[in-house]
């Protein structure tokens, strides 16, 4: 039965048409496995905000988004569940090592991320690392390697590649820069594109932001492969 679904949401996302349909309102109606379906259920998701509604079904078919909407419109979940659905229809295993990476200007939004990651992706198998500094490195290093999805701070992700014996992100299937604006202010650009080069190209990526700057931009042109252009103003 779970092999028939799979093949189902393959089929399922891949197809844009139900991109365009403009009546999708609630989680249910996009092409979910049911562990994300009951997830989202258990933790009271129900109707998609719209920065989730405009840019879910693009993220689900495998293509790159830039997306920017204020703060508080959800663009958590907008990452969070396409990660679990790539990974989910790759069969990731913990011995495939790091399939997907969330990078986050600070510790506290990391942790948020986190935290909406086990709750979300509580029926799914991944494991999970918070890789945030101020916490002991030695042991982060030990168990690194044997992490599925990563919630980073670009300081500590670059401390792991530079020092951390045999970690790599050589079978990386998706890449989230979050509050990409906020990266840039507080000076991370050098980090973000060391962080970027040791990547492999053949990848996804999801870039959000609340604001769309030129640097903004220029980050995007740089990480992001024809990328489908998300932006929402009102509120969600
Ligand atoms: P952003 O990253 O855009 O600032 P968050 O992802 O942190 O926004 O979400 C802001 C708040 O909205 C959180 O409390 C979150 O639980 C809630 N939220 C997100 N998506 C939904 C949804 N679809 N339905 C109800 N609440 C949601
Ligand atoms: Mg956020």
């Amino acid at each position: 039965a779970e092999e028939a679904e799979l093949q189902e949401l393959k089929k399922k996302a891949k197809d844009l048409t139900y991109a365009k349909d403009t009546s999708l309102s609630q989680f249910t109606q996009l092409p979910l496995s049911t562990k994300t379906s009951e997830g989202l259920t258990k933790a009271n998701f129900v109707e998609m905000t719209d920065v989730q509604r405009a840019s879910l079904p693009f993220a689900l078919a495998g293509r790159d988004v830039l997306g920017a909407a204020k703060t508080g419109s959800g663009k958590t979940l907008a990452f969070l569940i396409p990660i679990l659905e790539t990974l989910y229809r790759t069969k990731w295993t913990q011995m495939d090592g790091v399939g997907a990476l969330v990078i986050s200007p600070t510790r506290e939004l990391a942790l948020q991320i986190f935290e909406v990651l086990k709750k979300v992706g509580k029926l799914h198998s991944f494991s999970a690392g918070l890789l945030i500094g101020g916490k002991d490195l030695k042991a982060e290093q030990e168990r690194v390697n044997k992490m599925n999805i990563l919630v980073c701070t670009p300081g500590r992700l670059l401390q792991h590649m530079d020092q951390t014996p045999d970690f790599n992100c050589d079978g990386l299937q998706l890449l989230v820069l979050d509050e990409a604006d906020r990266l840039l202010d507080l000076g991370f650009e050098k980090s973000i594109n060391a962080i970027v080069a040791n990547l492999p190209r053949d990848r996804q990526t999801l870039l959000f932001s609340a604001t769309q700057t030129k640097s903004v931009r220029d980050l995007a042109r740089l990480s992001l492969k024809d990328p489908e252009y998300v932006s929402v103003h009102a509120q969600a």
